[in-house]
């Protein structure tokens, strides 16, 4: 039976796995964390074309379980003013599965689980270094090293390793690092907003000089996010601004203008987590004979279409059907960069379209095909009405 490596236990990750299994190849995950995933505190929305590619494996029903409908977005602008509401994309589109929002750790735990279920081994704390291909009686194997000196070896490597990737190194040294879009997303969590927001609906907030997004958790909770202009935060330290500040920071980007934000961001306590925003315009090499990348690591989208996460899921099953379907690892790579490469550059490209509209200094009102757009890119039939045959 074909191994496949796969690198990285996020959302690809553990989508690929379980589709693989679905394709009759055995797979085993190598997540660099301890335990659980790389996660930064961030909530995200899974649209109608990500959950329809989970409904191919059968893993639809656990993210439906743990999250809540995301139907409608408003939006306003600096002066408290309702530019418009228009429905987030879904059940139109011939699918009983509308857009949900989750927390990304909350996702990251549910298709864990449902692996873990399925029999997918995990393997904790293995951080990929290096990777090389060797020749063996059978053809061509790769031979996985992680930090902790210890070895794994395949018929194939998936890179599920996310917008830092190591695999797209290894792949390809001259590989483009990802571009800082200038944003630092800030998110925040609090139970005393003090400001009646409808259930199932994002409040988008066009700022003078930074970008608010709101919704209301079933439990009375309200989530919110900010784009705001800032320098590129250090990774590889602790971080130098605590949440604290960070709400500071953030309200008074807000105090001048007319809107709920700053109160929102003010009732917050310290459940403010910061990062920063990326992405890659184009990742030349997807793949060699053994080796291949998905999700982030093949193609990093700013956040503002928020659609990164149901493209990993995406390719994951496209890549587990090609891979069924390929004579050898190398034909199955080719088919499956031949199937995503455009749509997922298109998204890209329309996510950093998204996060200049959001950027501070945007003068005057965004156009109304805009405002359509922002929070609500499932309005196109070409992004979430995509649907996969097994
Ligand atoms: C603030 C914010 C908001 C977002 N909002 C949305 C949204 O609303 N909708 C949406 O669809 N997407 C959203 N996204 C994007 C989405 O989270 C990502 O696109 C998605 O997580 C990509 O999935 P992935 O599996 O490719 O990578 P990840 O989920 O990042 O998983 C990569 C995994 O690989 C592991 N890893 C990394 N390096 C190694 C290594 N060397 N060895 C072993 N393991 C390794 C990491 O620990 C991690 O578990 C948002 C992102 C951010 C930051």
């Amino acid at each position: 039976m074909t191994k496949a490596l796969i690198i990285g236990g996020g959302i690809a990750g553990a989508v690929s796995a379980m589709a693989l299994q679905k394709a009759g190849i055995d797979a085993e995950i190598f997540e660099a964390y301890p335990t659980g995933a790389d996660d930064v505190g961030a909530f995200l929305v899974v649209f109608a074309n990500g959950l329809e590619a989970l409904r191919v494996i059968d893993a639809h029903g656990p993210v439906v379980a743990h999250s809540f409908p995301a139907q409608r977005v408003e939006f306003f602008g600096n002066g408290g003013e309702r530019l418009g509401e228009r429905p987030i994309a879904g059940t139109e589109q011939g699918t009983d599965l509308g857009p949900r929002t989750l927390r990304r750790a909350t996702l990251y735990q549910v298709l864990h689980t449902e692996a873990a279920r399925r029999g997918i081994a995990v393997r904790h704390g293995k951080r990929l270094v290096g990777a090389e291909t060797v020749h063996g009686a059978g053809g061509k194997r790769v031979v996985a090293t992680f930090a902790d000196g210890s070895r794994a070896e395949g018929d194939l490597l998936i890179g599920a390793d996310g917008l830092h990737s190591v695999t797209r190194t290894l792949i390809d040294p001259a590989a483009p690092r990802p571009r800082y879009t200038g944003q630092n997303t800030v998110c925040g969590y609090t139970r005393d907003a003090g400001t009646p927001l409808a259930p199932d609906t994002y409040t988008m907030i066009f700022g003078k000089r930074a970008f608010f997004g709101c919704t209301l958790a079933p439990d009375g909770e309200v989530w919110w996010f900010a784009n705001v202009p800032g320098t590129e935060l250090d990774r590889s330290r602790p971080p130098a601004v605590t949440p604290g500040a960070w709400r500071e920071r953030v309200a008074e980007l807000f105090a001048d203008d007319d809107t709920p934000a700053a109160a929102i961001v003010r009732a917050t306590g310290d459940r403010v987590i910061a990062s920063n925003a990326y992405d890659i315009a184009t990742t030349p090499t997807w793949h060699t004979d053994t080796m291949v990348v998905l999700g982030d690591a093949a193609h990093a989208a700013a956040p503002n279409a928020a659609q990164g996460a149901s493209m990993a899921i995406e390719d994951s099953i496209v890549l587990a059907k090609c891979l069924r379907d390929g004579p050898d690892p190398h034909s199955a790579f080719a088919a499956y960069e031949e199937l995503r490469r455009e749509r997922v550059e298109k998204v890209v490209a329309a996510s950093a379209g998204m996060a200049k509209l959001t950027a501070s200094g945007t003068t005057g009102r965004p156009s109304s095909q805009d405002r359509a757009e922002r929070g609500s890119a499932g309005a196109d039939n070409w992004l979430t009405g995509y649907r996969i045959e097994w």
